[in-house]
């Protein structure tokens, strides 16, 4: 994760502590650098123009340029500003309401958004003991939901049996009444996925959503697909008021632009991060940690 853009930044910031003294034109110069590394990196102009003009404003104040170490000065100041556009708390997935919680996971097809729930569930059922139940409204793609019910059982949680002619809201007002008589604290609902943002999703997923009142909605992307996976997390978010994202396929994105304007974009925070196809491949989001991966 981050490989590219970590070397790069790493030159740069280490030309300046290596120099010494500093003049407003070396930070200049350095943040053109840097911006011009976060750009190719595919992060959002708009999030690289405030990130740079931040650091340079911050950068060349008196205090900094006449300190001892200037560049490390600089380097801390790079650093906080990464953690503040990633967002500052590390997300956690809030359970804290009345049994049984709903969790809605919406996103597009092929954004890894069923091993993602799967990934959850067992998240939430090993390390914080909670009784869980999977349903899939895919209700258009029968092996989406075969797809469910194999998983549920590779992480030992059980899932809603498939019934045959429901539509999404029917399903997913079952798997409420089917929680609260099993006694699970947590049903997480898995909508149907497409390959675009579009209208018949967004409807079907805000019917759900008020049968259903989720406490998480969970805006699943795949971060290899860099601004893309922001704007889609945009649309789903003004459609249907995302709680948090989870960003997939951390394991091969060498460039990061997506974690890295997710925040800044959409406000939203990243929640968890996937890192590979295997089931307990899923780690939270820590900016303060990504920063200084970031920054070696
Ligand atoms: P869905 O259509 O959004 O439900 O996507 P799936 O959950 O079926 O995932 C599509 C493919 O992506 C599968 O082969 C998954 O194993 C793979 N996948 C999901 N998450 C990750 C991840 O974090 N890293 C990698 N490398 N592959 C992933």
């Amino acid at each position: 994760m981050f490989e590219g853009l970590s070397d790069r930044l790493s030159g740069i910031l280490s030309g300046l502590t290596r120099r010494g003294a500093l003049t407003e034109a070396d930070v200049t110069a350095a943040m053109r650098e840097v911006r011009r590394a976060l750009l190719e990196a595919d992060v959002a102009l708009e999030v690289v123009r405030g990130f740079t003009d931040a650091v340079r404003d911050k950068a060349v104040g008196a205090v900094v340029l006449k300190s001892v170490t200037p560049g490390q000065m600089v380097v801390k100041i790079v650093n906080d500003e990464l953690v503040a556009m990633l967002g500052t708390e590390a997300g956690i997935i809030d359970l804290n309401a009345p049994a049984p919680v709903p969790i809605l996971m919406v996103g597009l097809q092929g954004s890894g958004k069923t091993t993602t729930t799967a990934k959850i569930a067992r998240r939430l059922s090993e390390r914080e003991k909670r009784k869980v139940l999977l349903a899939s409204l895919d209700t258009r793609r029968p092996a989406a939901m075969e797809q469910l019910a194999v998983l549920a059982k590779q992480v030992g949680v059980e899932s809603l049996p498939i019934v045959a002619g429901q539509s999404a809201v029917q399903i997913a007002r079952r798997a409420m009444d089917a929680a609260r008589l099993g006694g699970f604290d947590v049903v997480m609902l898995d909508t149907a996925g497409r390959t675009t943002v579009d209208e018949a999703l967004m409807t079907e997923a805000a019917e759900v959503k008020a049968a259903t009142r989720p406490h998480e909605v969970l805006l699943v992307a795949d971060a290899l697909t860099g601004q893309d996976a922001v704007n889609t997390a945009r649309a789903f978010d003004q459609r249907l008021g995302v709680t948090g994202i989870v960003l997939t396929r951390m394991d091969g994105d060498s460039r990061g632009g997506a974690a890295l304007s997710m925040r800044a974009v959409t406000g939203k925070p990243i929640k968890l991060v996937g890192t590979g196809e295997k089931v307990d491949a899923l780690e939270e989001f820590h900016p303060a940690r990504v920063a200084n991966r970031i920054l070696g």
